[in-house]
């Protein structure tokens, strides 16, 4: 058996428990052994020792959501006067790109976010080539996610499944990852395309993530029946059919749509209805800052939501929908959490950084194996430079705008000279 890997860092955060002075960790091979003191781990175990000096080790970060693809896509819209002119555009962009575009985009966003600290990321694609292009990869686990589209109107496509089933099955057999099912939005999708992916067995069982009720216009569209995206996709004779108006995390939850552990991702625009249907049906919510910044959506019931124990993670979106808040423009989850904190001073950079890691580990299905730094999970580590007080740990933690000294991804730690 290998030998273990013993590293000391002036301080340890595992998240699970209190911050750790003068501490160590063990690893071997891909999983932790013991988080401690260095003084008791000095005395317990011998391997490869590594002093980190002045740094403080956290776990990795997790993004619950993004869309590496339009990583080529910064500052190409600015901010549109609402979300349906921005989709309108995306639309257009989309169509001057070709298959190695978007693996080169894919793989400058996958790039930022290892270097910048994601340790796991959860990926949403509409092209699979720009994933398996890439393949095989080196840094960050990436957790893929088959974007599913059906607008009402069109005949409905068997070949859908066929492909989703496809790319779950390549998924699994070239990265050794259960992938999931991202069912665009409700306004493009329709009753049938979620009958038919329950109907799969293969396809009902993976974990779900959908776009909900992320912008004023989509609720528009579901309760009043109204606005510019009902305008745009009455025009094109795609209106959703989902029946009765109502909000439309109401209009899901009706349809049977929302189950447990499923991620939904903005739920910016929330009646106090859906709050509580949100928290019986047990689902994760992704909040993405800067991309809520760039559309100037409606706050973010970030409150509201929590009160009711729901697991709220932090996601980066894409470079497509984010304006420059601080330069260099990257995908960056260490941004996202400058600018919750920023946004919502109230809360502690301890929760932030719960959301950061364990949230989104929780949220992926991954939370006995990432997000926290505990015996039994897996190595996913990053350590950042710090000779501060106790006091301000955790602020130094989040607002440190020097990148990760090391980034350790399974026990191997990833090349971070193009920093
Ligand atoms: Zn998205």
């Amino acid at each position: 058996m290998t030998s273990p890997n013993i590293t000391r860092a002036r301080c340890i955060v595992p998240i699970t428990r209190a911050p750790i002075h003068d501490g160590g960790i063990v690893t071997r091979g891909e999983d932790i052994l013991a988080v401690d003191t260095w003084k008791q781990i000095r005395a317990t175990y011998q391997g490869n020792y590594c002093d980190l000096g002045d740094q403080v080790l956290l776990p990795g970060l997790v993004n619950a959501h993004c869309n590496l693809e339009y990583s080529s896509m910064a500052q190409v819209i600015p901010p549109p006067k609402n979300f349906t002119q921005w989709i309108q555009s995306m639309v257009h962009e989309k169509k001057g790109m070709t298959e190695t575009d978007y693996a080169n985009s894919w793989m400058t966003g996958y790039q930022d976010l290892a270097k910048t600290g994601t340790t796991t990321v959860a990926d949403m694609i509409s092209q699979p080539q720009a994933l398996f292009d890439n393949l095989p990869l080196e840094g960050s686990e990436v957790i893929p996610f088959f974007e599913c589209i059906h607008l009402q109107g069109n005949p409905f496509d068997h070949s859908t499944l066929d492909m989703t089933e496809t790319f779950l099955a390549r998924a699994e057999e070239t990265m050794g990852v259960k992938a999931g099912i991202a069912p665009h939005a409700p306004f493009t999708t329709t009753p049938i395309l979620w009958e038919k992916l329950r109907e799969r067995q293969a396809l009902s069982s993976c974990r779900y993530s959908m776009h909900l009720a992320e912008s004023r216009d989509e609720f528009d569209l579901f309760q009043h029946g109204n606005g510019p995206l009902h305008e745009w996709l009455k025009e094109m004779h795609h209106l959703p059919c989902w029946g009765d108006s109502a909000s439309p995390v109401k209009t899901m939850a009706t349809a049977g749509v929302l189950r447990p552990g499923m991620l939904l991702v903005h739920a910016n625009k929330l009646t106090s209805d859906d709050i509580g249907i949100l928290a019986t049906s047990k689902v994760s919510i992704v909040h993405c800052p800067r991309s809520h910044l760039y559309f100037g959506h409606p706050p973010f019931p970030y409150h509201a939501l929590a009160r009711q124990g729901i697991n709220i993670a932090l996601g980066t979106d894409s470079l497509a929908s984010m304006r420059c808040t601080e330069v260099p423009l990257q995908l960056n989850l260490f941004q996202e959490m400058r600018h919750m904190l920023d946004t919502y001073q109230d809360l502690s950079p301890d929760m932030v950084l719960r959301m950061g890691t364990l949230h989104g580990a929780k949220a992926l299905n991954r939370g006995s194996t990432s997000g926290s730094l505990e015996p039994g999970k897996q190595a996913d580590w990053i350590s950042l430079p710090w000779q501060g007080s106790h006091g301000t740990l955790m602020e130094h933690i989040i607002f440190s705008k020097k990148p990760p000294g090391q980034v350790v991804i399974k026990g191997h730690p990833i090349a971070m000279e193009s920093n």
